[in-house]
């Protein structure tokens, strides 16, 4: 791994818990749309989920916070998520592990939230990154191939000088490797005897700076 410049890091299940979204998606639009038509929450939650479900994830719609917000007639969404705030969580292992590689590598984001999320999951370590990307906001796609070229292109780097690491398997490890980026897939919830997957970020440490 001697040629390696360049770490960049998935954001939801990476470095941050699901919470925060999970927040904004199933409980403050819910709530907001159960008062504005008069309906109790789980009736309210169930119309939501719906919704979501024929959106489906594939689908750059599924993503898009403003998106939902007019679609439900709840008005802008900045209030409701500075309200979820406090519901951003990092993984135990993350702070550190980003001030030990920072030391050795540029660190950077690949993220396929928007920014109207990052800005909320990222406000306590964005010091440690060079560069912020998402897929959606930058690029209006999901996180394909062609969007880790981009990111590479953008920072002046080859790809065989990043290292990408995230939870999805599609987004975060096959779609970077078809480039020639050296991508981790991390399971946090599973051993695995897979050589290229980890369970925590600890591990990639130990794989960067042996
Ligand atoms: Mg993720």
């Amino acid at each position: 791994m001697d040629e390696i410049k360049l770490v960049s890091f998935d954001v939801e299940g990476t470095l941050v818990t699901p919470d925060f979204s999970y927040s904004i998606w199933f409980e403050a639009i819910p709530q907001r749309y159960a008062e504005r038509n008069g309906i109790d929450f789980e009736q309210a939650r169930k119309i939501v989920e719906e919704e979501y479900q024929k959106v489906g994830d594939q689908r750059l719609e599924w993503y898009d916070i403003k998106y939902w917000f007019g679609k439900f007639g709840l008005g802008v969404p900045n209030l409701a998520m500075k309200r979820c705030q406090g519901r951003v969580c990092y993984y135990p292992e993350v702070r550190d592990v980003l001030s030990s590689l920072s030391g050795r590598y540029k660190l950077i984001v690949a993220s396929g939230s928007p920014r109207e999320f990052l800005r909320h999951l990222l406000r306590d370590i964005e010091p440690y990154f060079a560069e912020v990307f998402s897929s959606i906001s930058d690029y209006k796609q999901l996180k394909t191939s062609d969007f880790y070229l981009k990111v590479c292109q953008a920072m002046e780097i080859q790809p065989e000088q990043v290292v990408h690491v995230g939870d999805n398997w599609q987004f975060d490890f096959v779609a970077p490797k078809e480039v020639g980026i050296h991508a981790f897939h991390l399971d946090r919830r599973e051993k695995t005897n897979h050589q290229d997957s980890l369970m925590s970020l600890a591990q990639l440490e130990t794989h960067l700076l042996g």
